[in-house]
């Protein structure tokens, strides 16, 4: 599986970096952000390095649809009836500060609309 070794999130998938694992299968991982800005807020992240969204193509389809197949699941398994977000920045303009493509799963309060 390809990872980088200076990458902060291929460290937290391999283990390297110990996180509360509250889901996990053999392409995904999803823990909780260090910094919520949510009652639940849970990243989850291909345990390959993909550097943002902007790095994928149609390869990747069956990886995208599977992370946000997840979202939806970790959502339901954090008890987020009412409803929640799923977010994923890309790049300098979409505020991306990790360069190891991650979706936000924002939920327990009521989101406004647009964001920052
Ligand atoms: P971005 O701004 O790239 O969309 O999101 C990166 C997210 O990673 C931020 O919400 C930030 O709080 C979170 N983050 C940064 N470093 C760590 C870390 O070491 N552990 C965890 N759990 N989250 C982190
Ligand atoms: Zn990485």
């Amino acid at each position: 599986m390809a990872t980088n070794s200076d990458c902060l999130f291929c460290k937290i998938a391999s283990g390297a970096i110990p996180v509360t694992r509250l889901f996990e299968d053999e392409q995904l991982l999803a823990f909780p952000d260090i910094n919520p800005q949510a009652p639940v807020h849970v990243l989850i992240i291909p345990k390959q390095h993909v550097g943002s969204l902007a790095h994928t193509t149609a390869n990747e389809a069956g990886l995208l649809g599977h992370l946000l197949a997840s979202g939806a699941e970790v959502a339901q398994q954090q008890g987020l009836v009412k409803g929640y977000r799923l977010v994923i920045n890309t790049g300098h303009d979409g505020g991306q500060t990790v360069d190891h493509l991650h979706l936000h799963l924002l939920g327990g309060r009521h989101m406004t609309w647009p964001p920052g």
